[in-house]
C-alpha cells in the first residue's frame, strides 16, 4: 500500500494548515521531554513566532536506562494539549504502548512511534486503527526494507496518513549518537509516496552538528525537519546535549532559510 509502484503520486497529509508532501519544507520542533506547563509554553511561543504550526514534546519516554526520567505520561500529554489549544499549535507525541493509543487521541494530533517500538506491531496496528497522522521512525537498527514494512503494518490497518522519519541508524561510528543515513530520504521517496521528515537531534546527538544535517536533509529532498528546543538545554531532564535553547533556534531557521 505504501509502495509508490502501487500509487505513483505524493501522499500529502494536512495537519494544522501544512500539508506534509507537497514539496515545501515543514518542521518539527519542541522539547525531548514534557518537563511542566511553563517550559511547553516557552517553547510553544517561539515556535508561533516563526510562523510554524506544529509542536513536539514527550510524555512517554522510552529511555535506554530505567533509572533515567521516563516522562510525564498522560499529564504530559495534557500539558501538550492545553499549550497546543492556547497557541494554535499541532501536537505531536511518542505512544508506546497499545493500550494508551485510544485514549492519547484525546490529547494529540500526531502519533509519534519512536525508534525503539519501529516493530512493535501490537502498536503499529493499534496506530493503523485510527485516523490520526503517524510520524514513524526508522528503527535503529532497522534496514530501509523494514522500515517501509513497518509503515505498511500501520496502512494495512487503515490508516494511510503515514510520514517516515529518518533519525540515524547504530553503526559502529562514535562520533555522533547514530549515524544518520542521508541517502536513505531520497531511497525512502522513491520506493513509497509517503512524506520523509529527518530528526536532526536524535540522528547526530551533536548541537554543533544540527544546521548542517538539516541543510543536508532538505538539499536532498527530505520534507522537512525535526529537531529539539527546551529553554535551558543544560538543565533538561533529558538530551540535554543536543537540544537548541531560543537563541540558538533562531539563528538555525536563520540560516536553514536562508537562499
Ligand atoms: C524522540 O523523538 O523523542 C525520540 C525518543 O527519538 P527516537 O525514537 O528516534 O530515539
Ligand atoms: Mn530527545
Amino acid at each position: 500500500l505504501v509502495s509508490r509502484k502501487k500509487k505513483p503520486e505524493d501522499t500529502i497529509i494536512e495537519i494544522n494548515g501544512e500539508k506534509f508532501g507537497d514539496g515545501n519544507q515543514h518542521f518539527i520542533f519542541g522539547p525531548c521531554a514534557v518537563e511542566s506547563y511553563e517550559q511547553v509554553a516557552s517553547v510553544a511561543a517561539e515556535i508561533k513566532k516563526k510562523g510554524l504550526n506544529l509542536i513536539r514534546g514527550g510524555a512517554f519516554k522510552p529511555r535506554t536506562s530505567p533509572y533515567d526520567f521516563q516522562g510525564l505520561g498522560f499529564e504530559g500529554l495534557k500539558i501538550l494539549k492545553q499549550v497546543g489549544e492556547e497557541y494554535g499549535l499541532a501536537v505531536v507525541s511518542e505512544i508506546v504502548n497499545p493500550a494508551h493509543i485510544e485514549q492519547a487521541l484525546d490529547y494529540i494530533d500526531v502519533i509519534q512511534i519512536g525508534a525503539r517500538n519501529m516493530q512493535n506491531f501490537e502498536l503499529l496496528k493499534a496506530a493503523g486503527e485510527t485516523n490520526k497522522p503517524v510520524l514513524l521512525k526508522r528503527g535503529m537498527s532497522a534496514t530501509i526494507s523494514d522500515f517501509i514494512n513497518a509503515a505498511e503494518y500501520i496502512n494495512s490497518r487503515g490508516n494511510g496518513q503515514i510520514i517516515l522519519c529518518e533519525r540515524g541508524i547504530r553503526t559502529y561510528e562514535k562520533a555522533t549518537r547514530n549515524t544518520l543515513d542521508i541517502t536513505a530520504v531520497p531511497i525512502l521517496k522513491q520506493e513509497t509516496h509517503l512524506p520523509v521528515m529527518v530528526d536532526v537531534t536524535h540522528s547526530t546527538g551533536r548541537r554543533d552538528l544540527l544546521l548542517p544535517a538539516a541543510k543536508a536533509a532538505l538539499a536532498i529532498g527530505a520534507d522537512g525537519v525535526m529537531a529539539e528546543v527546551h529553554p535551558d538545554p543544560a538543565v533538561a531532564l533529558s538530551d540535554s546535549a543536543q537540544q537548541m535553547d531560543f537563541d540558538m533556534f533562531e539563528s538555525f531557521m536563520n540560516e536553514l532559510l536562508k537562499k
